[in-house]
Order: structure tokens, then sequence, then C-alpha cells
């Protein structure tokens, strides 16, 4: 069986990254292998990629279904090396990107639909079983293997570092600041947790108009967040008085906190009709109270990251809007300190890992 292959003998190409090997989710260097490239696919370069925190969810088998060894990083940029003989969209040295996908089964409702993020077979960047049967690698890596569908273009307008954290955090806020109707001037959206997702939710969110609260546990983030990031007013979640202040004055909020915590003080935030939409993904469930959502007709949901086609839209827009996440570059041999100071929030607001620059052999 190819899945239980060596993963360094498993296909042609020679690959190198960095992996965890066990939930205790230490990274360290390790020799794998990717594909041939296929007449349908893009081969290319990485160049950087993202920390989101679900790798940490991942590394450290939070969510229960990880798979070791693991090559985490769903935000990757790179530039185009190779590309199969069917490939229509891109050639050698296109500046190109891969989010949490690489394939999905492409005949279903929600693939004919564009939103391949919702088909019931779709295959995870990393950490899943593709359809050859062999296990996905992400982009801590120095080289990717995907088919085209799956590739999205990086506007020149984007510097490449600051373009990786769109992939995921970008797309997985863009896409419900849309789908809910909260992208309209005027409107008044919340956001929960100043991470990663936090922080391009502010920036999104004022390129649609709207104004802006956040609702944080962290008080050292307020100034930077009105000053810099162009939120309108900084809620400490945990401050009563202010919350109480604050009360049935959002048209929606979205939540990006990824541990548990209580959704009632939120829903408090919502004005009747308003919309609670989560995207962060904790490890255990949370306490879903009902009557304050009935006292408003006040709406729950969920959302995850976004088809291709949105995601080269959002992608697109963040170019034309300069849109840009706040990034801390730092080289491979940080990334297990870097998932250290995500565990407390210390991020400002996305690691982005340079791996031309710094994933060696040798290291
Ligand atoms: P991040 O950079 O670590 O940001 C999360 C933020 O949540 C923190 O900065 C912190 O903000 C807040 N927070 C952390 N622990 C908290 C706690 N115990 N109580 C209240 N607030 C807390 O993470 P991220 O990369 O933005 O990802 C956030 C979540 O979204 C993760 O669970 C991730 O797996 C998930 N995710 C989901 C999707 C999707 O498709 N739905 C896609 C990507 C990621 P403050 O300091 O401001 O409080
Ligand atoms: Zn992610």
């Amino acid at each position: 069986m190819a899945a239980t292959q060596v993963p360094e003998f498993e296909h042609p190409k020679k690959a190198f990254g960095w992996a965890a090997r066990d939930p205790s989710g230490h990274l360290s260097p390790f020799h794998f292998s990717r594909r041939e490239t296929g007449d349908k696919d893009v081969a290319f370069k990485v160049l950087y990629c993202g920390i989101c925190h679900s790798d940490l969810h991942m590394v450290k088998n939070e969510w229960g279904f990880s798979i070791y060894p693991m090559v985490p990083g769903h935000e990757v940029v790179g530039v185009v090396t190779q590309v199969g003989s069917k490939v229509q969209k891109y050639k050698i040295g296109d500046r190109v990107g891969v989010g949490c996908l690489v394939q999905s089964c492409r005949t279903c409702q929600d693939c004919n639909d564009n939103l391949e993020n919702y088909c019931s077979s779709y295959t995870l960047t990393y950490g899943a079983k593709s359809s050859d049967g062999t296990i996905t690698y992400g982009g801590y890596s120095d080289s990717m293997v995907v088919d085209e569908h799956f590739v999205v273009r990086i506007p020149n307008e984007l510097p490449l570092d600051a373009a990786a954290p769109l992939l995921c955090a970008g797309i997985t806020v863009y896409s419900p600041l849309r789908y809910f109707g909260l992208d309209k001037p005027g409107l008044h959206v919340g956001v929960v947790g100043l991470g990663g997702l936090g922080h391009m939710a502010i920036k999104f969110a004022k390129a649609f108009g709207a104004k802006v609260t956040v609702i944080s546990t962290s008080p050292n983030k307020k100034q930077e967040a009105m000053q810099h990031l162009g939120a309108d007013s900084f809620l400490i979640s945990r401050d009563q008085d202010q919350m109480q202040a604050a009360k049935e004055t959002l048209d929606g909020i979205i939540d990006t906190v990824s541990a548990v915590h209580s959704l009632v003080p939120l829903i408090g935030l919502l004005k009747s009709h308003g919309k609670l939409v989560m995207v962060g993904a904790p490890e255990k469930p949370l306490e879903l109270p009902i009557i304050p959502l009935l006292m408003g007709r006040k709406l729950i949901a969920g959302s995850g990251i976004g088809g291709l086609k949105e995601t080269q839209e959002m992608i697109d827009f963040a170019a034309e809007h300069n849109v840009k996440p706040d990034i801390e570059v730092i080289p491979i041999d940080y990334v297990n300190e870097a998932m250290e100071r995500l565990i407390k929030a210390d991020v400002k607001y996305r690691f982005v890992i340079d791996i031309g620059n710094t994933l060696k052999q040798s290291s």
C-alpha cells in the first residue's frame, strides 16, 4: 500500500520540510517526496508559508484526526517551476499560492457551485489521504505539486510574504463577511479575537465600509488595533461594564477565537436579527444558549474557508484595496518558538516562515 511506504521514496521527486512526529507537536527536519508533475499540475518552489492556529491544533492532534509525520502549512506561496501539458492558467515564473485544499470531487453540487470547501470528499493540503492513497504534506517545505484548479494567482501588487496569510486567514473571514451580508457600508461589525484571522476581519470589514468593534481578552492590543489596524472601538470581553454599555449595537460578529469561550456576552452585543458567525475552531464544543437567541431572532452560524473562485476574488480585492496582513517573518528554525507564542496569543498578527531563504537541508 502506497500510504504505508516510507515518505521519502513514495514519489519520484525529493522534497524536504519540517514535520511533527507525534502530538507533542514539536517540528524538526524531514525528508519526503512529491509526485511527478501531472498533466494538470503546477509545481512550484515554496518561498513563504504562514502559520495558522489550525497548524497548532493539528500538530498537537487537538481535533483528533492528525496523521504523523505531519508537514503543516496551508498558507503557501511561491514561484512556478514546472507545469503539466494541460495546464492553462499558469506558466513557469508565475507567482502563485495554495490554501487549505488540494483536491475535491469536482462533481457534487457544492463543487459545481464553486464551493469546493464544502465538498464532502475534499482533500486538505496536509495530513489527509489524497486520491492516490498517499498522505498530503503542506507548505513548511521546499516544493509543492498541486492541480491547477487549487492554485491561485498572486497579483504583482501584493508582496509574496504578506500574501501568504490571505490563503487561509484572509479567505476565512472574507467569505462570511460577504455571504452573511456584512459587507455593506455603514454596518457595525464585531471581531472577536485579535490574531491572524481577527486582524484580517478588521481590514476587510473596513475595506467594505463597515464600522468595526474588536472584542478581545488582551488590553495591550487596543492601541494598535485602533491606531494602526483601523478598528473604531475596542472592548475587553472580561470587562462587564464595557460589554454592557455596548449591548445591542452590532449587526454581525465574526468570532475567530481558538479556545472555548462563552457566547452569551457576544449574543448580547447583537442587535435584533444580528448574526454571530463562528470561524474559530476550539477543540471542545461550546455551550449554545438558546433564550438569548430567541429574544431578537438572532442567528448563529459557521463558515469554513472559501471556494477557489472566491479565494481568487478575495486576493484580487486585497490587491486592489491595499488590504495586507501584518506579518512577523521568521526563519524555519524559529517555528517551534512561534507555536509557543501562538498559544499565548503573542502574535502581531501572523507568523510567516521565510522558507526560500531559511529552509536548508542541513538545518
Ligand atoms: P490566533 O492568531 O492564535 O488568534 C486567535 C485569537 O483568539 C487570539 O489572538 C486571542 O485574541 C483569542 N483567544 C485565544 N485564546 C482565547 C481564549 N481562551 N479566550 C478568548 N479569546 C482567546 O489564531 P488564528 O490563526 O486567527 O485562528 C483562530 C481560530 O480559527 C483557530 O481555532 C483556527 O483553527 C480557526 N480557523 C478556522 C478556519 C475556518 O475555516 N473556519 C480557518 C482558519 C482557522 P485576543 O488576544 O484578542 O483575545
Ligand atoms: Zn488556516
